[in-house]
């Protein structure tokens, strides 16, 4: 059974305004609609693609150590503006990006999925990448580069594998794109729109579903909604 959508967009406006937080910081403006595919019947966006950045830091896995940290490269603003990967980034002190000034309206794609099936997904997935960090997973006897010198993989990921500040932008954008499209959109992982396709990607790693879920019901206490 669909539940019925009952949060208010004003409510939630209002929420935003009070904590400080602009409506282009969380995915767009509330009175956008999402996106729409251009196949015929326009359907609009369904899906809440979670994913994870996947930065290699191979065998420096020192800077494991100041990956939360506001001046840490991956967590500056500047690193994600001009990405053509995603609608929003969110760095790991809780900041968020719309790269190239895209937002939840703006039809995008960024898995093998919608590759793969063509034109007609595009506009369906909107998608939200969360800053992490990477290293490899090495067998005995093998080295950390292959014959190109080349990290071998980037199987490990961190862990917790997110912050606290990122599952909480991330409730607030799921909530806007919520909010936008009148239903909740069915949030999904990567990996899953990727599975059975070679080379689909295997991210977010470590993703904590309750965790996540927490700051959600947080949000949506403090808009008056039931969570359950
Ligand atoms: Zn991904």
């Amino acid at each position: 059974m669909t539940r019925k959508f009952t949060l208010n967009t004003e409510r939630f406006r209002s929420y935003l305004h009070g904590k400080g937080i602009g409506e282009d910081e969380v995915g767009g403006q509330l009175d956008k609609p999402v996106s729409h595919s251009s196949a015929n019947d326009h359907p609009e966006a369904r899906y809440f693609v979670i994913h994870d950045t996947s930065i290699n830091v191979c065998t420096r896995t020192q800077q494991f150590s100041e990956s939360d940290s506001s001046s840490a490269t991956w967590n500056r603003k500047e690193r994600w503006e001009d990405s053509g990967d995603a609608h929003l980034f969110i760095t790991r002190d809780g900041k968020s990006i719309q790269p190239q000034g895209r937002d939840f309206s703006t039809p995008w794609r960024a898995t093998k999925l919608e590759s793969f099936v063509g034109d007609r997904t595009r506009g369906i997935f909107l998608h939200v990448e969360n800053v992490q960090l990477r290293t490899v997973d090495l067998r005995p006897s093998e080295g950390p580069l292959n014959a190109k010198g080349n990290c071998r993989n980037d199987r490990i990921a961190q862990t917790p594998g997110f912050t606290d500040a990122q599952y909480d932008r991330l409730a607030l954008a799921y909530i806007d794109a919520s909010v936008r499209a009148k239903r909740w959109l069915v949030p999904a992982y990567h990996v899953a729109i990727d599975r059975g396709i070679p080379d689909g990607h295997d991210d977010p790693r470590n993703f904590d579903l309750a965790r996540w879920g927490g700051a959600l019901c947080d949000k949506l206490a403090a808009l008056g909604e039931k969570c359950d």
